[in-house]
């Protein structure tokens, strides 16, 4: 299939602000990997005198690695969207793991006949194997996310920053083939993310989604549950986490989602990035704006 043209007004593209990598990254980032460097030393100093001190820090210095690595939505190595600013009664769909030759046709259906916006956080490589229900997407009005090329799941937090780039720029290339529109939206397959992530993100002013609902549909088959469990963490801005693909019955989690939402009076819409937030450390709620845009779409040397 042909390139999709491109609409100049979503192109435009998001970075954080200087402020927003200052307070909610870049500062917690740097002192975790300079604790990480030094525990090591500082163990060896004290270990002669205490051996159970020295373990401590060794240990402390790897939980200080692995809790934000490992919780999705930690914003302790940088910025995770976490939910959008609105005042009414609208939420995001967000749907990984697609294309999909099967489910996606069928969600677009769906989507269209409850007049829903949603995002897709696809692999690269499906990408480049359904072109077709690629551009689908976009050609009816949603928008795609980069949700790495190969969806490494169990080792993608331990890559290295080369592999790491590698897993961005070929989703980031199969999305701009195959539909003319690039992506500023990054999803960390499984949310797990490691310190090299952000500034890689950062240096192709893009940004890292997370969720604020979620059903397990992952890992669950039973819809009434699934839906249950979104619908409890729902509110006015929410994101929620769906998934297609691979397993039986997520499409139908997803029916019943919309349309239970739908009752509930929820529209489903694709925030704007001026609206987008994250929860910065220490700042609890409503904190950090996720906005700005930068015309630039090459990478730009990341800094650690
Ligand atoms: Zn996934």
């Amino acid at each position: 299939m042909g390139r999709i043209a491109v609409d100049p007004a979503r192109v435009a593209r998001p970075r954080a602000t200087d402020d927003e990598q200052t307070i909610s990254g870049r500062r917690v980032r740097q002192l975790i990997l300079w604790f990480v460097l030094v525990a090591p030393f500082i163990a060896v100093f004290v270990g002669t005198s205490s051996m159970t001190f020295a373990v401590g820090i060794v240990i402390l210095s790897h939980v200080l690695v692995l809790y934000p690595t490992l919780t999705a939505t930690s914003q302790w190595l940088g910025p995770v969207v976490t939910h959008f600013a609105t005042d009414v009664k609208e939420v995001w769909l967000t749907i990984d793991d697609g294309p999909d030759p099967v489910d996606t046709p069928r969600i677009l259906d769906l989507l269209a006949r409850y007049r829903a916006r949603a995002t897709f956080f696809v692999k690269g490589e499906r990408v480049r194997n359904y072109r077709q229900e690629a551009g689908e997407i976009v050609r009816q009005g949603h928008s795609l996310g980069n949700h790495s090329d190969g969806h490494p799941s169990a080792r993608f937090w331990c890559f290295g920053p080369r592999r790491i780039a590698q897993e961005i720029d070929r989703c980031n290339k199969a999305i701009l083939d195959v539909t003319g529109t690039p992506t500023t939206w990054f999803r960390a397959p499984v949310g797990m993310k490691n310190p090299f992530v952000h500034p890689l993100l950062d240096a192709r002013g893009m940004r890292l989604i997370g969720w604020s609902a979620r059903g397990f549909d992952a890992v669950k088959n039973e819809c009434s549950a699934v839906v249950n469990r979104i619908c409890k963490d729902i509110k006015p801005g929410s994101i929620i986490l769906a998934h297609e693909g691979r397993r039986e019955g997520r499409c139908n989690c997803i029916e019943f989602l919309v349309k239970r939402l739908s009752e509930e009076g929820y529209s489903f819409v694709i925030p704007g990035q001026d609206k987008l937030r994250s929860r910065a450390p220490g700042q609890g709620g409503d904190a950090t704006k996720v906005g700005n845009t930068i015309s630039a779409v090459m990478p730009r040397r990341p800094a650690f």
